[in-house]
């Protein structure tokens, strides 16, 4: 049987020599199957999630530290500005005109967003990304082939590419999966001082936003963010400006799958060759730098 190792070897074998080769090689393959990802979709739980109140929120990046702890990241007391394989979440901040011409200073929250019908899983083409009927998207690296369909597909620009590792990984926020099967919830919840996020059912937090909206007139939006984008999101924001200012991706309700497949389908070898063409020339840059380092190194032994 072979191994998800093998499957990588032999993945990163076709990349050493070279991109076009693999392109030729890829041309064999079948196109990418529909995948929605789901666990099981006759499945009735219903999904947990995260409802970010930005208006809540001070900035102060205690959500995440506490997510790189969670995660085992490297730099776990450097808040990160945007999401990496080192930050699974992030604070970006930003300066808002208001209505009335003053400025706001908001800081968001950004992290997977645990879409409905997540796009990511549908364009990966081993199973390495799926929806859990509870709620989380997971993801399994002895499944991955590094191909990166996944950021492709994604919306929302999350998935993140390990490009210091030379087997190649994807890295995202999980909702803390591992917590939440043992009735935790997750590590940014837990750790935001401010109320600013909150974990539970989707349908609740749903109805509680609204809730919110409805009975603090001026303070928000009428507008649940992630309630019917790309299909529906696990996680939900609030907010007091539009989301277009803040930068949300401004999408309709039907599913990305739908448009990520057609899409994947109809350029699965170009969007290969271009992964693949990516991932070499990081490799071979690398390469030099450390040969010449290396050879930097032995010189400078010489003349010493
Ligand atoms: S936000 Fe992107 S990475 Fe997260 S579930 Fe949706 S498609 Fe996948
Ligand atoms: S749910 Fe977990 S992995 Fe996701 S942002 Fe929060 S702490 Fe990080
Ligand atoms: S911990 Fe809460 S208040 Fe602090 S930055 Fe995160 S979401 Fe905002």
């Amino acid at each position: 049987m072979t191994s998800p190792n093998t499957s990588r070897r032999t993945f990163l074998k076709g990349l050493g020599a070279g991109a076009l080769s693999l392109v030729a090689v890829s041309s064999q393959l079948t196109p990418v199957q529909a995948n929605t990802g789901l666990t099981d979709t006759t499945d009735a739980i219903e999904p947990y999630g995260v409802l970010i109140d930005l208006t809540r929120c001070t900035g102060c990046e205690s959500c995440v530290l506490a997510c790189k702890k969670a995660n085992n990241r490297n730099q776990p007391t450097v808040a990160a500005d945007r999401l990496s394989s080192d930050a699974y979440c992030a604070l970006e901040r930003k300066t808002i005109t208001l209505h009335d011409g003053s400025l706001a200073d908001i800081a968001i929250k950004r992290q997977c967003m645990h879409c409905l019908h997540p796009a990511c899983a549908s364009a990966c083409t081993v199973g390495a990304l799926r929806k859990q009927a509870n709620g989380p998207v997971v993801y399994d690296s002895a499944k991955c082939i590094g191909c990166r369909y996944c950021q492709y597909a994604c919306p929302f620009g999350v998935p993140t590419y390990e490009w210091n590792n030379a087997l190649g990984l994807i890295h995202k926020c999980d909702m803390c999966a591992t917590r939440i099967a043992i009735g935790e919830s997750p590590a940014c919840v837990g750790a935001c001082p401010n109320g600013a996020l909150r974990f539970g059912k989707r349908s609740a937090l749903l109805a509680q936003a609204h809730a919110q909206i409805q009975t603090n007139p001026g303070r928000y939006v009428d507008h649940v963010y992630g309630e019917f984008e790309a299909g529906g999101t696990s996680n939900l924001y609030l907010s007091a400006v539009p989301f277009v200012q803040l930068g949300f991706p401004v999408l309709d309700g039907r599913p990305v799958t739908e448009h990520g497949e057609s899409i994947m389908q109809s350029t699965p070898i170009i969007a290969l060759g271009m992964a693949a063409l990516a991932t070499s020339l990081h490799l071979i840059t690398r390469r030099h730098h450390e040969l010449a380092a290396a050879s930097a190194h032995a010189s400078g032994r010489h003349d010493a």
